[in-house]
């Protein structure tokens, strides 16, 4: 493959599991991947160091080179404290289900205590609900509906959602990739 070839490959063909400098991928869900030129330029920028590599090669007038797919920082990133508040961490937290029948279609969020009565947009005030509940519920309190949260909403540590999201392995995983993720699906029976 030229590094023309592979360019026209869009990147996303041969992707870099990130890792931090402890060995623990950077994220789970989404799972910390980079296109392949961003791990090349990485590598030439000795911030990361190569762990595995494709077989692939890719040629440059000058010489040729295997894409690397594990790369590890050189320096360790800490976590963030806090918990970004994004729509996709809240469904993180809520497991992708709607917290108040448990299905997992048409989700969208819903004011525990509704917006018009003073309900903040905040992790306490927002839950993952389907759409049907969500109309359901409408301009009233879980109460007042005679509705029930599954869980009270509470603000998730990043720890806390980093392990949420190990319970969504992505469909693409390269062999390599294996010895450095754990994925809590391969515990069920
Ligand atoms: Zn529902």
């Amino acid at each position: 493959m030229t590094l023309q070839e592979a360019d026209r490959s869009h990147g996303m063909f041969y992707p870099a599991l990130v890792l931090n400098a402890d060995y623990q991928p950077l994220s789970y869900y989404p799972l910390s991947l980079w296109s392949w030129q961003q791990a090349i330029k990485a590598v030439f920028l000795e911030r990361v160091q190569v762990v595995c590599e494709y077989d692939q090669l890719v040629h440059s007038a000058r010489m040729a080179l295997r894409l690397p797919s594990v790369i590890a920082l050189k320096d360790y990133v800490s976590p963030p404290r806090r918990a970004a508040f994004t729509r996709f961490n809240v469904f993180l937290r809520d497991g992708f289900c709607c917290q108040y029948c448990g299905s997992d279609e048409e989700l969208t969020f819903d004011h525990v205590i509704p917006r018009s009565r003073g309900g903040r947009t905040e992790w306490t005030n927002v839950a993952a609900a389907c759409s049907p509940c969500n109309l359901k519920k409408a301009n009233r309190t879980p109460r007042e509906a005679g509705m029930r949260l599954r869980a009270k909403p509470h603000e998730p540590t990043p720890h806390e959602l980093h392990n949420l999201g190990r319970k969504f392995p992505p469909n693409f995983l390269h062999d390599s990739w294996l010895d450095y993720l754990y994925w809590d699906a391969e515990l069920e029976p």
